[in-house]
C-alpha cells in the first residue's frame, strides 16, 4: 500500500471521519481535511456519537452567526468598548465569545485550543484564536464560512495586547475574587458581582500550570453560572482541561452525552478541529511516502530533550530497555528475505530536537529493521515565534500519528497530541522529575517504560478542590473514568 489509497474506493463517510467533518470546504483549500483518513488507520474507537455531531453542527452555525465581521460581532465589540465597562450579553441571541490566548509550545497550544473549543461548545460561545501567532500558517480554518482568528485590526484595548495578560491581571477570576469585585460566600455556595452588580464586559480565565486556588474556582458550578453572561471571556491556558470539565458537575450531562467513550474525547476533538495547512500537509505526505509507506509496521519514538548540551545517556538506556523489554523491534538481524521484501518490514521514525538518539538507535537497530530508522529534522533547540520551526514540529506530530506503535517521553504534550490523533496508547518513558535534569550516574526509572492507561492526554494541573463538598478530594476516586497518569503522578486523565 502506497499510503495514498484509492480515492474512489473510499466512502465519503471515511473521508469525513464518520460525519465529524462537514463537506462544505473545497478540496484544494485544505487537502488534509480530505486526505487524513488515507494515512490513518481506523482505530478501535466507535464512531463519534450522533449527539457530538449535532453539537458540532450547532457550533458551526454559531461560529458563522457570530464570527468576525457579523452584526453580532460588531455589537459585542461595542459592548467591549462601552465606557461604563459593564455590559452583559442582554438578548438571548447576543453573541458571546471565548478568546483563546496562546501560550508555550505547539503541543501545549493544541491541547489548550481543543480544551477551549470544548468549553466554547458547552457554554455556547464563539471560539476565537489569538490571530497574532502563526496559527494561520499551521492550520486550516475549522469552521465553514467564517474565521476562527481574532482579527488584528479594530481590536478594543481589552483585546489589543493579549500576551500581556497573566496571573497578575486585575480582570482575572482569581484577582476579582481576591479584590472583592466578585464576592463568594464562605461555603462557596453563593457568588455574585459586587459593584457594579452586573457582569463586566470581559474577564480573564487564567488556567495555566501553577495557577492559584481562586483561579481554580473556575471548576465550580456557581462560578460557571456567574460568568455565563460575560460577553468576552479570555482563556489563558497551556493545558488539556477536558478532564477538569468532566469534574465540573454543570457540564457532566452534556459531556457524557457527547462522549459515551471518554477515552476518545481528544481523538474526536483533535480530528475535528486540526487540519494542517497545505504546506505542512505536503511535508507530512511526501515524507511518509518516501520513508514510511513501504513498511509493514511503523514504530515511532518521540524523545523530548530540554537543553542543548549532551542529551542524557539515561534516556537512551531507557529507550533501548523499553524496546527490548516490550519487544517493539526485532532483536535478530533482518532476514534477507524480509529485507528484500519491504512490504512486511518494520520502519522506525524518531522525532527529537537532538540528533543523537536517532544516531544511536540507527547504529543499534539499523541492520535489523529493513525499513530503516529515520528522523525528519534535528532542530537542536526549541525556538519561539519561528513559523518554519513550528511547521516542522506540526508535520512531525502528524507523522507520529500515522504510525502503529509509539514510544513517547512522559510529561510531553508533543507526544500527547500525536498519540491522541493516532488513537494509540503509547509506551511512556518517565522522567525522574519534570523540572530537574538528569544528574551524572543517576539510574533510569524502573520499569523503563509503561503503557499509558488510555489514549487521552494527561491534564497536568487539575483542581483538587470539590466546591460542593468544600474540601480537597482524591480525583482518581471520584469516577471510574478518571485516573492518575503514569508519567505525572499529580495529573489526571480520562480512561
Ligand atoms: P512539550 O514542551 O514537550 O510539552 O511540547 P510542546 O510542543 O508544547 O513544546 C515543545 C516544542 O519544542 C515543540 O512545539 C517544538 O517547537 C519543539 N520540539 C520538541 N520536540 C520536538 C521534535 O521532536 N521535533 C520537532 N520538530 N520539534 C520539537
Amino acid at each position: 500500500d502506497s499510503g495514498q489509497g484509492d480515492m474512489k474506493n473510499l466512502t465519503a463517510d471515511h473521508h469525513l471521519l464518520d460525519g465529524l467533518l462537514t463537506a462544505e470546504f473545497p478540496y484544494g483549500s485544505c487537502r488534509s481535511r480530505y486526505e487524513f483518513s488515507m494515512y490513518h488507520k481506523k482505530s478501535l474507537f466507535h464512531k463519534p456519537s450522533p449527539y457530538l455531531l449535532s453539537k458540532l453542527r450547532k457550533q458551526e452555525e454559531l461560529q458563522r452567526r457570530c464570527g468576525p465581521g457579523t452584526a453580532g460581532y460588531k455589537k459585542a465589540m461595542r459592548q467591549l468598548n462601552s465606557s461604563d465597562g459593564a455590559a452583559a450579553a442582554e438578548a438571548d441571541d447576543d453573541c458571546r465569545y471565548l478568546v483563546y490566548i496562546s501560550l508555550r509550545g505547539l503541543g501545549n497550544r493544541m491541547l489548550a485550543i481543543a480544551s477551549s473549543f470544548l468549553y466554547a461548545v458547552l457554554t455556547e460561545r464563539a471560539l476565537l484564536i489569538d490571530g497574532s501567532k502563526d496559527t494561520a500558517d499551521l492550520f486550516c480554518e475549522p469552521f465553514p464560512g467564517t474565521s476562527w482568528l481574532l482579527p488584528r485590526g479594530g481590536r478594543s484595548s481589552a483585546l489589543r495586547h493579549l500576551d500581556r495578560y497573566d496571573e497578575g491581571s486585575p480582570v482575572s477570576l482569581g484577582n476579582m475574587l481576591q479584590n472583592g469585585s466578585i464576592v463568594m460566600s464562605a461555603d462557596r455556595s453563593n457568588v455574585s458581582w459586587s459593584s457594579p452588580r452586573r457582569p463586566p464586559s470581559h474577564m480573564l480565565l487564567h488556567l495555566a500550570g501553577g495557577y492559584g486556588f481562586n483561579d481554580k474556582l473556575f471548576y465550580c458550578d456557581t462560578v460557571q453560572k456567574l460568568i455565563h453572561d460575560v460577553p468576552w471571556l479570555l482563556m489563558r491556558t497551556d493545558s488539556y482541561l477536558v478532564p477538569g470539565l468532566f469534574l465540573t458537575p454543570i457540564f457532566l450531562g452534556e459531556l457524557e452525552a457527547m462522549f459515551p467513550e471518554k477515552e476518545a474525547a481528544f481523538y474526536h476533538l483533535g480530528r475535528y478541529l486540526f487540519h494542517p495547512s497545505n504546506g505542512v500537509w505536503h511535508a507530512v505526505t511526501s515524507y511518509y511516502r518516501s520513508y514510511l509507506a513501504g513498511a509493514g509496521r511503523r514504530v515511532g519514538v518521540q524523545i523530548r530533550v530540554y537543553q542543548k548540551k549532551q542529551p542524557p545517556q539515561q534516556v537512551l538506556d531507557q529507550l533501548l530497555s523499553c524496546i527490548r523489554d516490550e519487544k517493539l523491534l526485532p532483536e535478530a538481524a533482518a532476514e534477507t528475505t524480509t529485507a528484500s521484501n519491504n512490504g512486511t518490514s518494520d520502519a522506525v521514525l524518531v522525532t527529537s530536537l537532538s540528533s543523537w538518539y536517532h544516531e544511536q538507535l540507527a547504529a543499534e537497530y539499523g541492520g535489523r529493521v529493513a525499513g530503516g530508522v529515520h528522523q525528519p529534522s534535528q532542530e537542536g533547540e526549541q525556538r519561539w515565534g519561528d513559523t518554519a520551526h513550528d511547521m516542522r514540529a506540526l508535520s512531525e506530530i502528524y507523522l507520529l500519528s500515522t504510525l502503529d506503535v509509539l514510544v513517547t517521553s512522559g510529561f510531553s504534550t508533543f507526544g500527547y497530541v500525536a498519540q491522541g490523533l493516532a488513537g494509540l496508547r503509547p509506551w511512556v518513558m518517565s522522567r525522574p522529575s519534570p523540572w530537574e535534569e538528569w544528574t551524572e550516574g543517576q539510574a533510569a526509572p524502573e520499569p523503563a517504560c509503561q503503557r499509558a492507561l488510555s489514549v487521552e492526554p494527561c491534564f497536568h494541573s487539575p483542581s483538587y478542590y470539590d466546591c460542593a463538598a468544600g474540601r480537597d478530594v482524591e480525583l482518581d476516586k471520584v469516577t471510574p473514568y478518571i485516573r492518575r497518569c503514569v508519567d505525572v503522578s499529580w495529573g489526571i486523565k480520562l480512561v
